[in-house]
């Protein structure tokens, strides 16, 4: 299975850069010697981030550079700090009701020149008003 996403792409070309690097080097041993040194030096930074609190949130947060998307929901869901039950469980019913109050916000009132009142409902084509008194 050949895997073409990206970052498999990204880490291919990470890992011949460096293997076209090394075999250059062969004969230099105070190159290669150099080069290892960088790559270490390379290595440690990413170790130090590493150690921070949150490896998990960095991996993603490098996956979705790597990615060029957003990932946020998946973020979401692998913070282990409590966040996970935003989207899992019986929270989602309150997505579910925040979700329909955004719709409902969405709505802008218009004027019904009717009844004079700004309203989301009906206009003054369709106004109850109008329709009882006709
Ligand atoms: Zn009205």
């Amino acid at each position: 299975m050949k895997d073409n996403s990206p970052r498999s792409l990204l880490r291919n070309e990470i890992l011949g850069t460096i293997s076209t690097c090394v075999d250059s080097l062969r004969y230099d041993p105070e190159g290669l010697e150099a080069f290892a040194k960088k790559v270490k030096e390379l290595s440690n930074s990413l170790n130090s981030d590493a150690v921070d609190s949150n490896r998990k949130v960095s991996n993603v947060e490098d996956i979705q550079q790597l990615v060029g998307g957003s990932l946020d929901i998946e973020m979401q869901c692998s913070n282990p700090q409590g966040i996970r039950n935003k989207c899992c469980g019986k929270s989602r019913r309150l997505v579910g009701a925040g979700e329909r109050a955004v719709e409902k916000s969405l709505k802008t009132p218009r004027l019904c020149r009717t009844c004079q009142k700004y309203v989301t409902g009906h206009d003054s084509r369709n106004c109850k008003k109008k329709r009882s008194v006709e």
